[in-house]
């Protein structure tokens, strides 16, 4: 079911087995038919922001299907708006696509580039009568378009001769006139049922300096425009879009006629949509620019870079792509499954350790070496497992003595039904350590807070063994106390209550609808030895308590401590929906 991946940096093969999508069994027809020698496909971001696992799905297809049928796929930065489009998002996108795994090879295109060749089209449309100058301002263009239910009204302007066009045109690029006093329009039907083939816009005047070309132009192409000749140009064959641009695809067809390039054509499939979560630039840039979250690359972001952070890797992200497929109908897929195929990923390459999150002091008060005044006492090596699904991944010696952390709910004073853990005259085993019975506790009479648990271990249970076959019902982990590393947990919850924040009611700001405790840092955790050499990126499964990975962004937080961000808990909800849905 998972794409194979290795995860040596080699890259990865593409997506799982299966009936091939609806967008496949169109290309794989197309060859067959010998439309067209080879594939060529093309992910278009507009660097205006950074990506997110919407955009993975696109990049995935358009990558995906130029890999398996032997084709290409270009990245084209689709860079024709000068406001919002910045050199720190090119740069953040094309790190994003190489980390899923994807090689554009030397097919590295900007349609800012073809603002020349764009142009020279435009002068056609004009000569041949196709295109037109507008004196109209924006509001009375829309005024003139009708509705759904009405017709357009012909601009006064759209009768111009293609002289008179033509040269007011140059004129427009030569920068005669105020911005927004003009534009180009092409000349199709004020009449059409399809409102966008009411003579849309083509260019438009705007004096705004452009992040690769500067101030050489201040006419810019509208996306409808620019989009199928930019497509044309690289003589892409397929041309993957979401299906909110099905109405456009008229449009598409007819520049594509009227400029007699090469037939590129458009095809649409479902965006996605993740529960508890918003995907779209606009949205998530101003999550950023309001700062409600630390930024693009924010462990709770959808963005590949907050994902990253988190702990997601390519594998993950694309075997949840595989699963979820590609379809025509928009939906939303459960945040769960995203999670679950997390899991599967880490439980497999994770390795092992002990960390302690609410630390609370538990002291064997029988532990060889203590002296009347306590302390941790005689230092004994265990072996631990570094990863029960990997037996290549070995063994590793912990540190155990007469004083350690464990989880401060692992104890309690009174215990509720059912609890099996400790409290006064339980036993419970120690992972990989030694059967202990509770023998007392301390608490401060003032905050009512237990400060301290006392026990006594069997020497006979090294390892967590029962020699006698005591039935012994909890495990729980702990750390070192003397060895322990202090670090910071992070710990992330949805970024939304709601499971489908971006459907708000009208008048409702959303940004309103937020979790505003999302983010729970704990400062005051503990880990054993071995997470000292933790690298950034690194990822670990936290026993009992989830996969964590080592903050690659911080890396330490303001007290110097290691930081972990929780990738994701270990509790399966996923797993327990699908058993459902299969046994019923
Ligand atoms: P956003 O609304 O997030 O800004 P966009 O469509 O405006 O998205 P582009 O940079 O224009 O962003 O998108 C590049 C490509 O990614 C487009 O082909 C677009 O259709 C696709 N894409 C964007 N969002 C999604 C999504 N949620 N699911 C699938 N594909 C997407
Ligand atoms: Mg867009």
């Amino acid at each position: 079911m998972s794409s194979p991946g290795d995860g040596d940096g080699k890259r990865l093969e593409g997506p799982p087995e299966g009936p091939k999508d609806f967008i496949r069994a169109i290309v794989e027809r197309d060859l067959k038919a010998g439309a067209h020698r080879s594939v060529v496909t093309r992910f278009p971001p507009e660097p205006n922001g950074y990506l997110h696992i919407g955009h993975a799905k696109s990049i995935c297809l358009n990558f995906g299907i130029a890999k398996e049928f032997g084709g290409r796929c270009h990245l084209r930065f689709d860079d024709t708006n000068p406001s919002k489009e910045e050199q720190e998002y090119v740069d953040s996108i094309q790190a994003d696509v190489r980390w899923l795994g994807w090689d554009w090879g030397g097919h590295l295109y900007f349609a800012s580039n073809y603002f020349q060749q764009l142009f020279e089209w435009a002068l056609h449309l004009v000569r041949t009568g196709k295109a037109y100058v507008c004196d109209l301002p924006a509001d009375e263009v829309r005024r003139y378009r009708g509705t759904l239910k009405e017709p357009g009204r012909e601009s006064p302007f759209r009768n111009r001769s293609a002289e008179e066009n033509l040269d007011l045109f140059l004129r427009m690029k030569a920068g005669e006139f105020a911005d927004g006093s003009r534009t180009l329009r092409a000349k199709i039907d004020m009449a059409h049922p399809n409102l966008m083939m009411r003579d849309p816009v083509m260019y438009r005047i705007r004096r705004e300096p452009h992040y690769r070309t500067g101030t050489a132009w201040c006419i810019y192409p509208m996306y409808d425009f620019q989009h199928p000749l930019s497509d044309a140009m690289e003589g892409v064959t397929h041309s993957l879009c979401t299906v909110e641009y099905e109405i456009h695809r008229p449009l598409y067809d007819w520049f594509i006629r009227e400029a007699e390039v090469f037939p590129s054509r458009q095809i649409e499939f479902s965006r996605l949509n993740i529960t508890h979560t918003v995907l779209s630039k606009r949205w998530l840039l101003r999550l950023v620019k309001e700062g409600y979250v630390s930024g693009w690359d924010d462990p709770r972001m959808p963005t590949l870079a907050g994902l990253r952070r988190r702990g997601y890797t390519p594998e993950a992200i694309r075997d949840f792509l595989g699963r979820i497929g590609v379809a025509k109908t928009d939906s939303y897929v459960d945040i769960q499954l995203l999670e679950h195929c997390l899991r599967e990923d880490l439980n497999k390459r994770a390795r092992r350790v002990m960390a302690v999150l609410h630390p609370l002091k538990l002291v064997i008060e029988n532990w060889p070496g203590r002296g009347q005044s306590g302390g941790p006492g005689q230092v004994e090596e265990l072996e631990a497992v570094n990863n029960p699904e990997d037996p290549g991944a070995g063994t590793r010696k912990i540190p155990f003595s007469g004083e350690l952390w464990i989880e401060r709910e692992d104890f309690q004073e009174v215990p509720p039904p059912k609890y099996f853990r400790l409290f006064p005259g339980n036993t419970v085993r120690l992972r990989y350590g030694y059967i202990v019975t509770c023998t007392g506790f301390t608490k401060d009479p003032a905050t009512g807070e237990i400060t301290e648990v006392r026990c006594s271990y069997d020497p006979a249970t090294r390892g967590g063994d029962a020699p006698d076959n005591r039935k012994v019902k909890g495990t729980i982990h702990w750390v070192s106390a003397a060895q322990a590393i202090p670090f910071e947990a992070r710990l992330f919850d949805h970024l939304f209550p709601s499971e489908r924040p971006m459907d708000v009611e009208p008048g409702v700001d959303w940004v309103a609808t937020m979790n505003r405790d999302s983010l729970e840092s704990l400062p005051g955790a503990f880990g054993e030895p071995s997470l000292a050499g933790a690298k950034a990126g690194e990822s670990y499964q936290f026993e009992r308590l989830g996969y964590f990975v080592r903050d690659s962004a911080e890396g330490r937080d303001s007290a110097g401590r290691p930081v972990f961000n929780r990738s994701v808990n270990l509790r399966d909800t996923w797993a327990k929906i699908e058993k459902k849905g299969s046994a019923s």
